[in-house]
């Protein structure tokens, strides 16, 4: 299995390779050169299965010959044991037709635990075989960091820096960052704000003497591994609903696109998927692409779905590359008019895109409403990134099951769920102690060459 840039001017890289690199020299992302399928007999043997023979089953074809299947099958068991449910993602039911899929039983109560502890163990078992070291570093506004810092703590060929701005996460996020006490692990506090410190990463990857110096690793959402770890759950899901047999449809809230991406590769293998619908909060730029054609940048509204206030959906970029017929020019195209602020998508290559995605969107008042009428209507407490999906899905409803992506436990956002429902909710038992374990931290100042200072000294210390 080969990967290639979407914007068409990349080296070509093997599956360990492009996850290694994360994005592309030319600015692009990799996508696999083809997508494997699973025939309705492929798909039909999984129902029954576990989510780790599921997961094994579904992203075998994307790793080529990286590892053996015994190799891969202890990758994917040691990435979801730590998880809280056998299920890993259980589904609930909301209505008569609409499901819940809960993607916060991981370490850190995101969705992103499912990406970022397979990529954990696949990090490990690449550069143990190697015999290479990376260092990781990574800006997160919240729920990125602390999943990656929860991925690669205690592993041994991984140093791992989370930069986030002091005194803008919540705090339950920030005792997610601070308080593990592995030596590999390097929490960040910057004073700025989460631009700066994006700002700031971006820098050090633009700097190759340093970045090679380091061996600099990225492992945000443009990481394909990370797409093809979602795509599992699309199947898992499904099955259990009757897929083959039977179409399911899935309404996803959106922001770097990478999730809702993930459904899309799942049903380009062969999986039954009617409908997939992108849900955005106020900041609704994919909303208003799918209606006008036309990708424009608006400043971003802070919300209380943080994890979904962007400007730019980078994994959009993957769907742009198919809708354009995988023509690599024409997406470099797009990107460079990007940077005056916005690009008009072709007729049709947005009929390619409407043929496969719908979308909504939910405003802060929509978002607490629906907080509030899941609690009354069936006890479900839904974090307000969920809430905006359970919005735009109830929209959505057809005689074709709809799931919905919980993708955040409603502890994580306290407050916004509190002034919805008038109640506050808790965090899951495990972690009621997580409030009073001793924080370790390193304030820094936004300087770029005091940050490297700090980064080379820590690692050269190990
Ligand atoms: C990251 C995140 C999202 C958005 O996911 P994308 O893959 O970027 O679209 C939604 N909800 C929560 C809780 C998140 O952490």
């Amino acid at each position: 299995m080969k990967y290639i840039s979407t914007r068409g001017d990349a080296p070509v890289l093997s599956f360990e390779e492009a996850m290694l690199t994360g994005l592309a020299r030319d600015g692009g992302l990799y996508v696999p050169e083809t997508i494997p399928t699973m025939s309705t007999d492929d798909i039909a043997a999984l129902a029954g299965l576990s989510y780790e023979d599921i997961a094994f089953r579904v992203m075998r074809p994307f790793v080529g010959d990286a590892f053996t299947d015994d190799e891969f099958k202890g990758i994917i068991a040691r990435a979801y044991e730590g998880f809280r449910h056998d299920a890993r993602a259980p589904l609930v039911q909301l209505g008569p037709n609409h499901f819940l899929m809960e993607l916060f039983h991981g370490p850190t109560l995101a969705f992103k635990d499912f990406a970022m502890q397979l990529i954990g163990q696949l990090f490990q078992f690449s550069l143990a075989r190697r015999n290479e070291r990376v260092t990781i570093v990574g800006a997160t506004s919240g729920d990125t960091g602390s999943a990656a810092i929860e991925a690669f703590r205690g592993l041994d060929n991984v140093d791992v820096f989370i930069l986030f701005p002091h005194g803008r996460v919540s705090d339950i996020q920030r005792k997610q960052m601070t308080t593990p006490d592995d030596a590999n692990v390097h929490a960040l506090a910057m004073d700025g704000d989460f631009d700066d410190c994006q700002a700031a990463l971006k820098d050090m990857f633009n700097d190759f003497d340093f970045r090679d110096g380091v061996r600099l690793a990225g492992v945000n959402s443009i990481n394909w591994a990370r797409v093809l770890a979602q795509v599992v759950y699309y199947f898992s899901t499904a099955v259990s609903l009757g897929a083959p047999h039977r179409k399911v449809s899935f309404t996803v809230p959106t922001g770097n696109f990478g999730d809702i991406f993930a459904g899309y590769i799942a049903k380009k293998m062969g999986l039954p998927i009617e409908r997939l619908v992108i849900a955005t909060n106020q900041n609704d730029i994919l909303h208003r692409t799918m209606d006008t054609a036309r990708y424009t940048k608006e400043g971003v509204v802070p919300s209380i779905s943080p994890s979904m206030d962007i400007q730019v959906s980078s994994n959009f970029e993957r769907a742009l590359f198919d809708a354009y017929g995988r023509d690599g020019n024409a997406v470099a195209q797009l990107m460079d008019e990007l940077k005056g602020g916005a690009f008009a998508i072709s007729q049709g290559a947005m009929e390619t895109l409407r043929d496969h995605f719908d979308s909504g969107r939910a405003s802060e008042d929509e978002t607490m409403a629906t907080i509030a009428s899941a609690y009354v209507g069936t006890g479900e407490i839904l974090c307000p990134h969920s809430a905006v999906g359970v919005k735009v899905g109830n929209e959505n409803l057809s005689s074709t099951p709809m799931v919905t992506l919980a993708t955040a436990h409603p502890a994580k956002f306290p407050d916004a769920v509190e002034k919805a429902m008038g109640q506050r909710p808790a965090l899951p038992p495990h972690m009621a102690d997580m409030m009073d374990k001793p924080e370790r931290v390193t304030r820094v100042p936004n300087d770029l060459g005091h940050l490297q200072a700090l980064i080379k000294d820590r690692i050269a210390a190990r």
